[in-house]
């Protein structure tokens, strides 16, 4: 007779009757920290085995940021902690434990071999390595391995492939829509609330000097972090990244925190300067709460809810809520969309040709771009930078100087404590330096120097002068911009969002398109020469 299953906890749903004398090895991948995944739906405790893995192989297949290893090992401790106090058996493999295989599936072949477990139960991998591997899994292990939906998201995979398919491009603001009417958010019966589906042309505002952004809220590392954060410090001492400033949330309470805190200090002016940049302020009215859904202590659907009851009680405007739920509800989803009917092949698209090497100065923030330098000293310091600095700062610099589109994307999944495949990829590859070709972006997001100084107070004190076209002092994003549209006349002339500045360039002489070319050509060589302790101004 086995004993009663143990009270309901923390939203597992447990159930005795789903496998009749069965047991079952459930898996738990380390962004899968939700105890309503699917594969812990019908768990019996008095049976069933939950697996975690820490392994070398996932931390080090990029040289991930040290806070990024961090945040996940002590997710997942915590996490296995929460679970053990619902009653549920964890078998959980840590890093430096003697034995450790240091791969996935090396250590669900030992885990088998200790537990004898009838069948495996594991929730779809967020990523197509792990997905290959765990394809692999039945064979090695000869027990059938049942493989469940991450319901986890808005869209299933299916639902995106449906409307994906047929259609030539893909533009996320019809996703979006969709989304929007699928699942009631921000809706007013059938139209959208307030009458406009989106408020970006009120999100683009520029930092004014009297507006304080909020202080981040930080959570101070507990005992299980720091033992962590002593590992990592002692197996990747050569990763990017300084762990001093870690302070992100490790656990769902803390993680709901988090989203309280945003709720009230960020979201009300999050939208008013959503693309806005300042020197020394990396976080601004952003939220920081990636890392957190990226790792599923946090739903997509509570954070979209908490933003729309904002706006229902007043506390924040709509072009605030709308612009923030249309990064989860909208981007975040779409993004995995594509990521998942275009991979495996994606990962190798390159349809601009770029071919340079990442400039040494990504990893050491030694340039005299200040721009630049602010974004990777703040990456360097927090595994953070936000959006408008990956795209219009690093992401802008590699598609105008060319650099080849597996080098940045690797850099940005490398880099930042939010970074996951499903999400960097396309963002890299579709938005940042348009690899695809525009099946992602209309238009390349290609800009001059001049963007930069109307979102930031960069330029004002940058050894490179903002207004200078030409020359040694000129802003290298203005030669490189043009330089970049003279090498892809023949792809991008043709886009009639570029027809603007195409025009111009029809009205510049040869000798002048030519000498710019030289310029921007020989400035890139001397930054692909640089070891990264020099800088290219000298
Ligand atoms: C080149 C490049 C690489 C990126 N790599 C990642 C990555 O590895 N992981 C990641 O989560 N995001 C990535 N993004 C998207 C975005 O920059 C980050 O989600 C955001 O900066 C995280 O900070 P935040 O939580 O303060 O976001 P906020 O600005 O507060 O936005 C709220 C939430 O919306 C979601 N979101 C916002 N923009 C996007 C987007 N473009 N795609 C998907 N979700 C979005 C995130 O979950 C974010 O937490 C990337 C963007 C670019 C341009
Ligand atoms: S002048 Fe150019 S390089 Fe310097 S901060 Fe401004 S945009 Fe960046």
């Amino acid at each position: 007779m086995l004993a009663p299953l143990p009270r309901r906890c923390a939203r597992i749903s447990f159930d005795d009757a789903a496998w009749p004398g069965m047991s079952v090895l459930r898996v738990i991948l380390g962004d899968q920290l939700s105890p309503d995944l699917s594969a812990l739906a019908d768990l019996d405790p008095r049976r069933d085995t939950v697996l975690m893995m820490e392994v070398a192989e996932e931390s080090a297949y990029v040289a991930h940021h040290k806070q990024k290893i961090v945040l996940v090992l002590s997710a997942m401790r915590h996490f296995a902690d929460e679970l053990r106090l619902c009653g549920v058996a964890v078998d959980y493999a840590q890093l430096d434990a003697s034995g450790n295989t240091g791969s996935l599936t090396g250590e669900v072949l030992r885990a088998v071999e200790r537990r004898r477990p009838d069948r495996l139960v594991v929730t779809e991998p967020s990523e197509w390595r792990v997905h290959a591997m765990v394809e692999g899994w039945a064979a090695l292990t000869g027990r059938p391995v049942e493989v469940r939906p991450d319901d986890r998201f808005f869209a299933t995979r299916a639902r995106f492939a449906a409307w994906a398919r047929g259609r030539r491009a893909w533009r996320m603001e019809h996703f979006y829509r969709e989304m929007r009417r699928e699942h009631a958010i921000l809706m007013a019966g059938e139209q959208p609330a307030g009458g406009e589906w989106n408020y970006d042309a009120a999100n683009r505002k520029r930092l004014p000097a009297g507006v304080r952004p909020p202080s981040r809220l930080r959570f101070a590392p507990d005992a299980t972090t720091r033992a962590v954060m002593a590992l990592v410090e002692r197996r990747f001492s050569d990763h990017f990244g300084l762990l001093e400033e870690f302070g992100w949330p490790v656990t769902r309470a803390d993680a709901l925190r988090a989203l309280d805190d945003f709720i009230s200090q960020g979201l009300p002016r999050f939208g008013d300067y959503q693309d806005a940049m300042k020197a020394g302020a990396p976080f601004l009215f952003h939220s920081l709460l990636a890392p957190a859904l990226n790792l599923g202590l946090l739903s997509p659907r509570e954070v979209c809810r908490a933003a729309e009851a904002a706006w229902s009680a007043g506390t924040a405007p709509l072009n605030a809520v709308e612009g923030f739920v249309r990064q989860i509800l909208g981007w975040r989803e779409y993004v995995r969309g594509v990521y998942w009917i275009s991979m495996p092949g994606y990962a190798s698209e390159n349809a601009l040709e770029a071919t340079r090497k990442l400039p040494a100065f990504y990893w050491t923030g030694r340039t005299d771009m200040r721009c630049l330098r602010e974004a990777i000293a703040g990456t360097e310091l927090y595994a953070y930078s936000h959006h408008i600095q990956r795209l219009m700062v690093t992401g802008n610099f590699a598609l105008l100087a060319g650099v080849a589109p597996r080098e940045i994307e690797r850099w940005y999944l490398a880099v930042y404590a939010d970074a996951f495949e499903w999400v960097e990829m396309p963002n890299t590859l579709g938005v940042a330096v348009f690899a695809d070709g525009g099946r992602m972006a209309s238009k390349p997001y290609a800009a001059s120097g001049a963007y930069i100084d109307r979102m930031s107070d960069f330029c004002s004190a940058c050894a490179y002068d903002v207004k200078r076209k030409t020359g040694q002092r000129a802003c290298p994003f203005n030669y490189l911009y043009w330089a970049f549209l003279i090498r892809q006349q023949d792809r991008l002339s043709e886009n009639p969002r570029l027809a603007m500045p195409y025009r111009t360039l029809a009205g510049w002489p040869l000798e002048r398109r030519n000498a710019l070319l030289a310029e921007a050509e020989s400035f890139l060589d001397r930054v692909e020469e640089d070891d990264g302790v020099s800088r290219e101004n000298r």
